[in-house]
């Protein structure tokens, strides 16, 4: 019964790990507690129910953009559901309701804000509510990154209704302050916990060094064409500039960040979710929410300030399960930036508790750290961040830069120890130098600064001629990231201190180690799908493109991208053969089915 449900209605043949587990026992009247990474499927776990029950069931999400989407994807699935939030009048709320007590709907989104008005409540008072469901459950504790007051209004919402219903909640967030916060305040009773692991294998994950990130940036775009993806700036400026710098390459872009009006985030989101851009130039500020499930690739431009936001950012790839890659772009100075930045929180902090916020700025300085070594360090990516994040990983994961060897180690102990002679000899004669100054001392640069300041005639001035200053800035701020070098502002800018690290490497007690790109081995998440595939994968996209336009969803809520993938592959002859493919249920293979068949014959009799 469940499992043709899920067949017939959401396409799917079998339950993911952890679906099941979550299915029966809200089934069974038990509450849940679901700890599941993104993308793992969560809204499986109280859709089904939901069908499956008699009463209505109630979805609390703090995410309004996500509503209006997953609703939309209910309807195309044949599921009668609807969505009360602030961006609809009186007049459509007034609809929605008179549906709802009609018993139109089998699930109805409500933002938290909504539960305690009085119309809401007279309405779930007088209506059999046979679940509730909170999504983004992590909002209901301080621990947790998006805190909301509303969502303490919960359990006293609960609490009003003639009969508890049972209650799921769902979250990523996963860590054990943040699990006991949800059980104590949403009052779950005795809740079945589900956990499943935070591996998403279906992502890549790389490190590079580029020298020139614009450059690197366009070079692997290239690889992407056609694909959507999502590029992660740390300032708006940067979005600015790294957006102005794709549109000028004829790529078809587009930006948000908090500086934008209000509209034109809105337009730019949207024209990104209906596929009219391919790639969304933005700040931190976007993606909360973002349902979208055919983002291909995530590239992040700076290294964000912790695992947790990477992880995040770089979960909003391959939400349909499909290959995607995740590419971090790495330099010391964004490690500066990033200190800035936490600095900067010092002085924003309204907070009177100093003790507090020096605490709170060490805890950030750590996870900075973590992110840093995460760039560095040479091993499996995957591995790392999984063991941070608490788990038990396989050492080797084979899909990611670390262990595709995109990579190497190369050993600079030599280049260091002249570095660090530089620095101790600056410093001697009353210097205060920043990474770029001692590169050029180092290199033996001309440039009339140098010779203004007498830097020539420093002993260590020429001492690395072979080498580029980009080379030797690159090994500084591998050598800072490693603790062998340290930093201290002075005056506007940073200069370069010895720290323990530089002594042992002076004494010749310690190696140092840098990674290195090596020579284009391009990583290639892509690269078992056929020519013939891709082209037909072209053409089908470009018909769920029509279709979409045609009802005024996104596309990827006609089908995924995954379906598509899965047509390429099985390429159906008929209706029933097309019931057959991933992520087709009944509804949709009616509604869109013949027009996606008669397609896939187009494209094979060409063949002929
Ligand atoms: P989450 O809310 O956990 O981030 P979603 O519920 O949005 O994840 O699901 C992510 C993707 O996985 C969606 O495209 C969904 O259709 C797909 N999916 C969910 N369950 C299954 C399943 N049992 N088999 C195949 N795909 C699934
Ligand atoms: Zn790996």
């Amino acid at each position: 019964m469940k499992l043709q449900l899920l067949h017939e209605y959401f396409g799917y043949t079998s339950f993911r790990e952890g679906q099941q587990g979550a299915v029966d026992a809200l089934l069974s009247g038990k509450d849940v507690l679901a700890v599941m990474p993104t993308g793992a499927g969560k809204s499986i776990c109280y859709q089904l129910p939901a069908l499956m029950m008699n009463g209505i069931s109630i979805v609390i999400s703090p995410l309004i953009s996500l509503m209006k989407d997953q609703v939309e994807s209910l309807r195309q699935s044949g599921i009668p559901a609807a969505f009360i939030n602030s961006t609809m009048n009186l007049e459509e709320y007034h609809i929605v309701m008179q549906g709802a007590r009609h018993g139109e709907y089998k699930l109805i989104y409500v933002a938290p804000e909504r539960l305690l008005t009085e119309s809401f409540l007279r309405f779930a008072v007088n209506n059999e509510i046979s679940m509730i469901t909170v999504d983004e459950a992590h909002c209901v504790s301080q621990w947790g990154q998006d805190f909301r007051q509303s969502y303490l209004d919960i359990s006293k919402f609960v609490k009003m209704l003639p009969v508890r219903p049972v209650i799921g909640a769902f979250t990523a967030t996963a860590t054990k302050q943040v699990r006991q916060d949800i059980i104590n305040f949403l009052d779950l009773d005795e809740p079945t916990e589900i956990t499943t692991g935070f591996d998403r294998k279906n992502l890549y994950f790389g490190v590079k060094t580029p020298k020139d990130k614009s450059k690197e940036l366009l070079s692997l775009l290239k690889k992407y064409i056609g694909r959507s993806g999502i590029i992660y700036c740390l300032s708006r400026k940067l979005v600015e500039q790294v957006c102005d710098e794709l549109c000028n390459a004829g790529l078809s872009a587009t930006r948000y960040h908090a500086g934008l009006s209000s509209e034109e985030r809105a337009a730019n989101q949207e024209d990104f979710l209906y596929d009219r851009s391919n790639i969304m130039v933005a700040t931190n500020a976007f993606g909360m929410g973002i349902d979208k499930s055919n983002v291909s690739f995530v590239i992040h431009y700076n290294m964000p300030k912790d695992i947790e936001s990477y992880y995040q950012e770089a979960g909003r790839a391959g939400r349909d399960g499909e290959p995607a890659e995740c590419i971090l772009f790495y330099s010391g100075r964004d490690v500066r930036t990033n200190q800035f930045l936490i600095e900067q929180s010092r002085e924003n902090a309204d907070a009177q508790d100093t003790a507090l916020i020096e605490s709170l700025i060490a805890k950030s300085k750590e996870r900075l750290k973590s992110m840093t070594f995460y760039c560095t360090a040479v091993e499996c990516q995957r591995n790392y961040m999984l063991r941070y994040f608490g788990e038990n990983p396989a050492p080797f994961c084979g899909n990611c830069s670390g262990c595709l060897g995109n990579t190497e180690k190369k050993d600079i102990t030599i280049e260091a120890m002249k570095i660090i002679s530089c620095v101790y000899r600056g410093h001697q004669n009353g210097y205060h130098l920043s990474r770029t100054k001692t590169a050029q001392v180092l290199t033996g640069s001309t440039q009339k600064a140098i010779i203004e300041m007498r830097l020539d005639k420093l002993s260590t001035y020429g001492i690395m001629s072979d080498y580029s200053v980009t080379d030797v800035v690159q090994m500084i701020d591998s050598m800072i990231a490693s603790g062998d070098l340290g930093t201290k502002i002075f005056k506007e800018y940073s200069e370069l201190v010895i720290t323990s690290g530089s002594a042992a490497v002076i004494r010749k007690e310690k190696r140092v180690e840098m990674r290195v790109s090596k020579k284009e081995k391009i990583d290639n998440a892509y690269e078992n799908v056929s020519a013939e595939e891709e082209e037909l994968f072209q053409r089908l996209r470009k018909l769920r493109e029509k279709l979409a336009m045609k009802e005024h969803v996104p596309p990827y809520v006609v089908f995924s991208n995954a379906a598509l993938r899965d047509m390429c592959r099985r390429k159906p002859q008929n209706i029933q053969e097309l019931m057959s493919v991933s992520g087709v249920g009944m509804m949709r293979s009616q509604k869109y089915g013949r027009e996606f068949v008669d397609e896939i014959q187009k494209f094979l009799k060409r063949k002929m």
